[in-house]
């Protein structure tokens, strides 16, 4: 995920982003095994298919770790590490003021004017 502009699909993530259009944060599933995975998950490594299902994850998750990103324009975008409450980490945009490991977070989803909607997380208890 890139830290500033526009996001733009790239056909595989595209449950991923018609959920985050209805503010769901859906993220693959192994069908067989149960196992979640992050949203750029191309198989499952538990079981060999490269055939995961897409489910709704309930969009919680803890902070792991989490960087800030200047951009050309100046602008700084938090980009964080976290683990989702059903067990994948994914890469993603963090809000909070006060960043620390194992911050109880929540997925919110922003519909910019351009480009897709995409997930921030924010603090759980704000
Ligand atoms: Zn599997």
């Amino acid at each position: 995920m890139t830290a500033a502009g526009p996001i733009r699909r790239d056909g595989r993530g595209d449950p991923f982003f018609d959920g985050a259009a209805e503010d769901r944060l859906v993220v693959p599933r192994c069908a067989s095994c149960e196992r979640w995975f992050a949203p750029d998950a191309t198989g499952c490594p538990g079981c060999g298919t490269d055939d995961l299902a897409w489910a709704e994850a309930t969009g919680e998750a803890v902070l792991v770790s989490w960087a800030v990103a200047h951009s050309r324009t100046g602008e700084t975008a938090p980009l964080a590490l976290v683990e989702l409450a059903e067990g994948p980490w994914m890469y993603t945009r963090l809000e909070t003021d006060s960043p620390r490991a194992g911050l109880p977070l929540r997925a919110r989803f922003v519909h910019p004017d351009e480009g897709e909607s995409y997930p921030v997380f924010e603090e759980r208890d704000r």
